[in-house]
């Protein structure tokens, strides 16, 4: 509150407002010059139709602009990366097994490989 609370706008008062908007002083910076209040500068301000000179807000553009940053994995993402293929299933070891269909032991490839060559070649249809 100041004195000058409630008396009315002088002309005077109105061209110092006038220029100090036009200057880009802020409304407190006003009203600290004109010992009113803030709010009074304002309302006034308004009711003059004053705008205050265009600043640059935004920073200025860059070109070529500046790569972004990559985005954070989703959330799905395992913070550890999974091991590798070999890792997970390693290659049956060859192993002797008893075919499946002659009951002779083979060298099988794996727990896939359960006839022996002779039968699998037995088995496959005719051309
Ligand atoms: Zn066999």
């Amino acid at each position: 509150m100041t004195a000058r609370n409630g008396t009315p706008w002088t002309d005077t008062e109105g061209r110092l407002l006038r220029d100090l908007f036009a200057s880009g002083a802020s409304n407190a910076e006003i009203a600290a010059r004109l010992g009113r209040s803030e709010a009074a500068i304002r309302v006034k301000a308004s009711a003059l139709c004053l705008t205050r000179p265009w600043k640059m807000q935004a920073p200025p553009l860059q070109w070529p602009p500046a790569p972004a940053a990559a985005p954070p994995p989703p959330s799905y993402w395992h913070s550890t990366p999974a091991p590798p293929l070999a890792a997970r299933s390693p290659k049956p070891a060859p192993t002797e097994r008893r075919c499946m269909t002659c009951q002779k032991p083979f060298q099988s490839d794996g727990p896939h490989n359960r006839m022996c060559g002779t039968c699998r070649h037995l088995s496959q249809p005719f051309d």
